[in-house]
């Protein structure tokens, strides 16, 4: 009763675009998501522009082996889901991390991992945003397929410059040696499913991979929101 009083007279938001729905992100939001679809990488994940299957590897990922297993990505980085990510990262606005990671949570598959592990801010950032974006998609992720959620274990060790106004080899270098896994017991021989809002090169969840996999872990993949796709 007191619900539906509520629903009355403050009906649910679509939480991109403000137009009453009934949940979530309204129908015309989520038609300007683009979603990825094969084929891609079966390694790094990015999609190709030729639509005839099957998966492969990508010309990048021939000459240099990924340190992940593989990384897969919801949607391509723009339109309404870059839109959401800027409103959630910059704009704090919260309420649409629940919607964006049930996103993520309906896309994953393939759930037999051991542990969900965010990709952690330095705590400088993280006291002014107020909050990880990616612990907050994690979250909702490892509700819906019962994970375990791991945030505290792995650490970022210095504040780096934002990674979107570097180019590919300053990013690698940026993120150098920034990661550490501060409990060591808790990723040894573990599956690792590491959770983040953005793939751009790669270059921080590869840093992430290389210190989970020192501390022990068995495997680690990738699974971010979206990705920075040229097609
Ligand atoms: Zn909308
Ligand atoms: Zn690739």
């Amino acid at each position: 009763m007191l619900k539906n009083l509520l629903a009355f007279f403050f009906p649910p938001l679509c939480p991109v675009c403000e137009k009453v729905v009934n949940e979530g992100i309204c129908c015309t939001c989520l038609k300007g998501i683009r979603l990825i679809r094969g084929p891609l990488c079966t390694t790094c994940g990015v999609p190709f522009v030729s639509t005839v299957p099957p998966d492969h590897f990508c010309g990048e990922c021939i000459k240099k082996k990924k340190p992940f297993s593989y990384a897969r990505s919801v949607g391509i980085y723009d339109g309404t889901l870059l839109d959401a990510i800027h409103m959630l990262k910059y704009k704090g606005k919260t309420s649409l991390a629940r919607p964006l990671g049930m996103l993520m949570a309906d896309y994953l598959h393939e759930n037999d991992y051991d542990i969900l592990a965010p990709v952690p801010l330095h705590k400088t950032r993280l006291k002014e945003r107020g909050f990880n974006q990616s612990l907050l998609l994690g979250r909702v992720i490892a509700r819906k397929h019962n994970l375990h959620l791991d945030y505290l274990s792995l650490v970022r060790l210095r504040a780096t410059r934002p990674q979107v106004n570097l180019k590919g080899n300053e990013r690698t270098r940026n993120v150098r040696g920034v990661f550490e896994v501060r409990k060591a017991s808790s990723f040894i021989d573990k599956k690792v499913l590491l959770i983040d809002d953005v793939y751009t090169t790669g270059a921080t969840v590869s840093e992430c991979t290389s210190a989970l996999r020192k501390a022990g872990a068995r495997r680690v993949g990738v699974f971010t929101l979206a990705r920075v796709v040229d097609l």
